[in-house]
Order: structure tokens, then C-alpha cells, then sequence
């Protein structure tokens, strides 16, 4: 039985991108991988239609986090300041990953459950001089919250800081506004781009390098960025998964770019929603407050989640567990992937069927 994950990432892949990672073997320092690597930095670029000359697509062999330590380490310059936005795994992680490097940083804490304070924000940044970036997750995964990173880019504007974006599970699925005081966002091909895991990214302002730290080694992301513009590069990456990349952007470029996507991802999310709020079961976040990548459900007091997961799995579908505190209390689809309308009809079956 095929089986479809909707979990955030490994994504259920589409036959091309699976048969792409088939291609010849290549070694890393002839033309033919650097032909390669070229054609994976500017396909992200053109999924936003980014200007090469002011923004720098920068490959890493390594999960999301890899990408995310990269891009906090490196773009937060010697001497920086750094303020983190948590409302989840994916925000504290960063000021885990801040802590790590000995980058001055402070926190601004919300509950898991609500969106960033953005008058907070305007509070702390001006009674605080100093800040010269704000890190914070687009897609806050631990919930589906979709922050509103036109109005922390508002906020940030004002003060002159600038902003690092967490867009693992945003980028190729949701609107990301490059014209937003932003200097890099850190993303991965495994999530909304439907590659393999292997390659992450940062997509980084070139103006914002020239002042980056080097505070990583295999993280540095003036070293990686610098050498990838001449064609090269400094460490053995994961050639196959470059192969998925390339294979999926081209898929996703056939398919109507990150808009399109956007649209069938929503059209399903909404879909899965109404059939579980069909059975009882609502949704975590108010309307209108979730990204379409990924939705969080609350799970009834009669079902246990290892039930549900069960249940499901032997039907071959692959759910997702909350995190920390919400644990035991919710569960989480995502609708990335290569799913069709008729694989979404049969889970919200599925799902009716195993909470009635
Ligand atoms: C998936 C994810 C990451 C990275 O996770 P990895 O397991 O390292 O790929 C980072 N941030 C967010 C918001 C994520 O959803």
C-alpha cells in the first residue's frame, strides 16, 4: 500500500522527483555537479523571483535546523544583537541556537497558543536600543500558526532592525515578501518543495554577508555562499538530493509556482477541517490563523492519539503528534506532498470513520 505522510516533512514524493534521485553518479568537483548546484540556487531564487545580483540562494548538506544555525550564526554580525520571537519549538530552538554561538541575544515569550505581541515587540525594541535583528518563525510548525510577518517587518522597519525568518515549513507554500526589511530565510527541501531530505537552504540578501560573522565552521555561510559563486564548494554534499531538489522545482515552476501551491495545499487543509468538524473534532487556532502547510486539531477526550495514529497508519496515512505540552493533547496533518483530491476525499473518510 502507498503510503502518504502528513507529517511536516518528509513529504510523500511524486514518481519524477523519486526517479530523479536515480541520475548518474557525479562527483562533486566536476562541472556536471556544479552545473547542478548552479541550477538548485537559481531555481529557489525564482520561486519568489528574487534579483540574484541583491540576493544569494546558499546550499547546505543538512536538515532544516542546519540552514537555521547557518543562517542566526553567520548574518547576525560580530557585535550584533539578536531578538527572538517564541511561540514554539521553533522559536526557542533559535534561541537554543543563539545561546550555542555566544550571540548576545534576549527573548520575547508568548504563549504557544497565540501569535507574536507585536506592540510588545515595538515596546521592547524601543526601550532596548541596540537589537540589530529580530529571528522569527513564518510557519510556527508546533501549532500551524502563520505569523503576520508584514506586521513584524512593519515593526522592525521602524527601529531600523532587521529580520531572519525560520521559513522551513513556509518556503514554496506561503506568501513570503521579500521587500520586507529581511536579511535571510532559512528553508529546506523537504517541506513545501517536495525534494528529498538531504539539502537546506538560506536565502540570503548579499548586502547582509558582507557583514556576516564567522562564528560556525561547516555552518559558515560566507565561506559556502562565496564558494558556490565560483563554482565550487567547500564539503561533500548530498548529490542525490540536490538531483530531488532540481527535479522538484521544476515541478513545482510546471505546476503554477508557490501561488498554485498555496491554493491546493488550502483547498485541502479546508477540506480535512470540515470533515473533522463534521465528526466533532475542531480545530486548535481560530479561523484564519493557520497556515494551509499544516493545521492542529484537538483531540477528543475519547480517543488517545496512539489509537488515532494506529488507526490511521494501517489505512496508510502517516499523522503527526503535538510537541511538549501539547502532546497529548492535539494532532497535526499537513497536506504537503504529492496528494491528489482523491487521496484527500479517502483520509477525511478515514478520519470520520476513526472518530465516530
Ligand atoms: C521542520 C522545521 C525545522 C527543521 O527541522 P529539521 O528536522 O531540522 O528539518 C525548522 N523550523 C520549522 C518551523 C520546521 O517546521
Amino acid at each position: 500500500m502507498t503510503v502518504f505522510l502528513l507529517n511536516p516533512g518528509p513529504v510523500t514524493l511524486s514518481p519524477r522527483v523519486r526517479e530523479s534521485l536515480l541520475g548518474p553518479d557525479l562527483c562533486h568537483r566536476e562541472p556536471e555537479f556544479f552545473d547542478l548546484q548552479d541550477a538548485a540556487r537559481a531555481g529557489l531564487l525564482s520561486v519568489y523571483d528574487l534579483d540574484p545580483a541583491q540576493w544569494a540562494a546558499v546550499l547546505l548538506t543538512g536538515s532544516g535546523t542546519a540552514a537555521v544555525e547557518s543562517m542566526v550564526a553567520s548574518v547576525v554580525p560580530a557585535g550584533g544583537r539578536l531578538l527572538v520571537l517564541e511561540n514554539g519549538v521553533y522559536g526557542e530552538r533559535m534561541t537554543a541556537i543563539a545561546e550555542c554561538h555566544g550571540i548576545a541575544h534576549e527573548t520575547l515569550s508568548g504563549d504557544w497558543l497565540d501569535a507574536p505581541d507585536l506592540d510588545a515587540l515595538d515596546e521592547r525594541l524601543a526601550s532596548s536600543p541596540g537589537f540589530t535583528h529580530v529571528a522569527v518563525v513564518h510557519h510556527e510548525t508546533t501549532t500551524g500558526r502563520l505569523t503576520d510577518l508584514a506586521g513584524v517587518g512593519a515593526v522592525c522597519a521602524r527601529h531600523g532592525v532587521r529580520l531572519l525568518v525560520d521559513g522551513v515549513s513556509s518556503f514554496g507554500g506561503e506568501e513570503l515578501d521579500f521587500g520586507l526589511p529581511i536579511d535571510a530565510v532559512a528553508g529546506t527541501a523537504n517541506k513545501c518543495l517536495h525534494g528529498v531530505p538531504g539539502i537546506a537552504f538560506v536565502v540570503v540578501r548579499r548586502a547582509a554577508l558582507a557583514s556576516a560573522a564567522r562564528r560556525a565552521y561547516y555552518l559558515d555561510l560566507t565561506r559556502l555562499a562565496a564558494l558556490q559563486d565560483q563554482r565550487n564548494t567547500p564539503f561533500t554534499p548530498a548529490v542525490q538530493s540536490l538531483y530531488a531538489l532540481v527535479e522538484a522545482l521544476a515541478e513545482l515552476r510546471e505546476d503554477g509556482g508557490w501561488r498554485a501551491r498555496h491554493e491546493r495545499y488550502g483547498h485541502y487543509a479546508e477540506a480535512v477541517g470540515e470533515g473533522l468538524r463534521s465528526v466533532g473534532v475542531t480545530p486548535l487556532l481560530a479561523d484564519g490563523t493557520s497556515s494551509v502547510v499544516l493545521r492542529s486539531y484537538r483531540l477528543p477526550d475519547t480517543v488517545t492519539y496512539a489509537d488515532l495514529h494506529d488507526g490511521l497508519k494501517d489505512e496508510g496515512f502517516v499523522i503527526y503528534a503535538g510537541q511538549g505540552e501539547l502532546a497529548k493533547s492535539i494532532f497535526r496533518i499537513s497536506t504537503m506532498g504529492d496528494l491528489s483530491e482523491a487521496d484527500v476525499e479517502r483520509l477525511v473518510g478515514v478520519l470520520a470513520e476513526a472518530f465516530s
